[in-house]
């Protein structure tokens, strides 16, 4: 067997223990006599698994008892609509649009009500987080909507913005569980668990229970009502009960590790690796205004497009795989979700100083 270094924006590296211990429970779960992908998502065992999760999860991040946690399906992009339909209740809210995710989801607001776009990023090939701290709220907006770190461009908001009192809607898909949070701060947030957590097919959406009500647009379906699904526990329809299974799995590796709070150390540390290298190289460069720099994605390119594509294919020849830049922005990105050990990502700069060497 032998593994990469995968550098995928997602869906992303998983944590090796927990892929061996899916491993050694896949033919028979616990003297079940069966796989977890086999078992009713209505069977004991299965009730336990997603409790169990939940639980982990809510002590991990510190989500307080007035929010409801969900596990559901679609996609992020599914919440792109799920969350005009349950929250616009005055048809109008407030988008700050850093990137190709946070667009889709402001465009997708707008077949629903006035989505207004109050910031963008987008002149500068939304290379920065725009300025905060002193919008042009909406007074009758229902919310204000950001992506909270844009995957594809390599920001992150460091500072949430000041929403003027306005509930604040986040997708926090490839920063979920990257380092502590005050969930308090949100309204919802949400995040696509194939990024930073477990395998694709599932999103979890964490929202203040005073928003669950069935008071949403008319017409919206039973299973694009967050109502639905918090009534029955995430287990209105049949769940993605696999993948539940593996962010549980994960939740405890996290717990394990020591939480949000060594996450955010461990994840400095690598990002500070490649940003420093970054920073001193004479044919590398990041693209991202150090501010505004992610944690989790990091772009970066030589300026030559013929070099880019030499460097991706000799990356992938040694074991670092993945590495190629999201076709809109082109160069490089190497995402270092939780799951990329430091030693990768030391090992990922020693390769870039050979090649820069080789190639300068
Ligand atoms: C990947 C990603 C999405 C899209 O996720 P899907 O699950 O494919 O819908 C949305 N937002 C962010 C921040 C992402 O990284």
């Amino acid at each position: 067997m032998s593994r990469v270094y995968n550098f995928s924006a997602g869906p992303a590296v998983l944590p090796e223990e927990v892929l061996r211990e899916a491993a050694s429970e896949m033919m028979d779960y616990k003297g079940t006599g069966m796989s977890v992908m086999e078992m009713s998502h209505r069977s004991s065992a299965f009730q336990e698994i997603i409790d169990t999760a939940e639980r982990d999860l809510r002590e991990l991040m510190g989500i307080p008892d007035n929010y409801k946690v969900l596990f559901l399906q679609g996609g992020a992009h599914q919440q792109f609509a799920m969350i005009p339909m349950n929250l616009m209740k005055n048809r109008v809210a407030d988008y700050i649009v850093t990137g190709q995710w946070a667009k889709r989801a402001w465009q997708e607001a707008g077949k629903f009500g006035q989505a207004n776009k109050v910031a963008s990023s987008e002149d500068k090939v939304f290379s920065y987080i725009p300025d905060c701290s002193d919008l042009p709220i909406s007074p009758d907006a229902d919310y204000v909507y950001i992506c909270e770190n844009n995957t594809i461009y390599g920001t992150k908001f460091r500072e949430l913005p000041n929403t003027k009192g306005k509930d604040l809607v986040a997708d926090v898909s490839s920063c979920f569980l990257s380092e502590p949070v005050d969930v308090s701060r949100y309204a919802l947030l949400y995040g696509g668990v194939q990024k930073n957590i477990g395998p694709a097919g599932m999103v979890i959406t964490v929202i203040r229970e005073d928003l669950v009500t069935d008071n949403v647009l008319p017409g919206t379906p039973t299973m694009l009502t967050y109502k639905t699904h918090a009534d029955a526990g995430s287990l209105y329809n049949t769940p993605n009960c696999y993948c539940i299974y593996i962010c549980g799995k994960v939740f405890k590796w996290l717990k394990k590790m020591g939480g949000l709070t060594e996450m955010k150390k461990r994840n400095e540390e690598k990002a500070a690796l490649l940003y420093d290298f970054l920073d001193h190289s004479r044919l590398f460069r990041g693209t991202v205004v150090p501010k505004d720099r992610s944690l989790m994605n990091v772009p970066f390119v030589t300026g030559d497009k013929d070099l880019d594509a030499k460097f991706v294919s000799e990356a992938a020849a040694a074991g670092f795989v993945n590495l190629k830049g999201h076709r809109s922005v082109g160069g490089m990105r190497a995402s270092i979700y939780n799951a990329m050990p430091k030693q990768g990502v030391a090992e990922l700069v020693d390769f870039m100083k050979k090649f820069e060497e080789d190639n300068i």
